[in-house]
């Protein structure tokens, strides 16, 4: 990683030295942003953030977590009637109105994507590589796998670290040009400056994550988060 951003031939600085950041206090009663306060959400994200937990583990963590974040994040869908028969009879019952379709930010948010795949099977996976610059933080989309046709009622953008918020926010902008009815954006762990950022930027879309956490260090990782939540999935330290 590299320490410094020179670019602009100044005094060399962190990308998030200086920068001033909001408290957790400040961000958290802002609108359509949801924290979990599941208990068995708080033990597992403990596992998750603990060094020791070795990437198989973790990678179970990240995947277990973003069912339960999934379950939160699709509780409002809207449903339609279906007739259903059932050994005994014939009754209506109900299924998913339109369809839904999640976009993993590559690669961290593979794992979360997984997880949605096993609460709703039939989710289309659109996959979205940015990457962000260590220096500027800013995010670059290197991959699009957006498909031209789209008949979705929702698009979940999941990737586990919001932190300055950038690709969260592109990733977002990039959904809202396709035209979907409803957006989401779904995390891990959530850092302030980064949620505040998200929020303000898009206020039409609602916010899941696990955790609020204290703030981003002068490199843009969170804090006390839990490192890098790709390299920890994937096992390239
Ligand atoms: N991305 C990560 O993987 N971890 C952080 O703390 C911030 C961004």
């Amino acid at each position: 990683m590299n320490e410094t951003n020179t670019q602009y031939g100044g005094r060399p600085s962190l990308p998030m030295q200086g920068v001033p950041q909001p408290k957790r206090d400040e961000v958290l009663g802002l609108p359509r942003v949801h924290i979990s306060t599941h208990p068995v959400m708080a033990h597992k994200m403990t596992a998750l953030r603990d060094k020791n937990t070795q990437p198989p583990e973790f990678y179970r963590l990240v995947k277990e977590i973003g069912m339960l974040l999934a379950y939160e994040a699709t509780a409002n869908l809207t449903l339609e009637p279906t007739d259903v028969e059932t050994p005994l009879e014939r009754m209506t019952g109900q299924r998913l109105a339109g369809g839904i379709g999640v976009t993993p930010i590559l690669r961290a948010g593979l794992g979360m994507a997984e997880s949605f795949r096993e609460v709703i099977p039939d989710a289309q996976i659109w996959h979205l590589g940015l990457r962000r610059d260590e220096n500027t933080l800013q995010a670059m989309e290197y991959y699009n796998q957006l498909p031209h046709k789209v008949d979705l009622q929702v698009c979940y953008a999941v990737d586990p670290m919001l932190a300055t918020g950038g690709s969260a926010i592109d990733a977002i902008n990039i959904l809202k040009l396709r035209g979907i009815p409803l957006l989401s954006y779904v995390g891990i762990i959530a850092a302030p400056y980064g949620l505040l950022k998200l929020s303000q930027t898009h206020p039409d879309i609602d916010i899941y994550v696990a955790a609020l956490d204290e703030s981003l260090n002068d490199r843009g990782y969170i804090m006390p988060g839990l490192g890098d939540a790709g390299d920890r999935q994937f096992g390239t330290f």
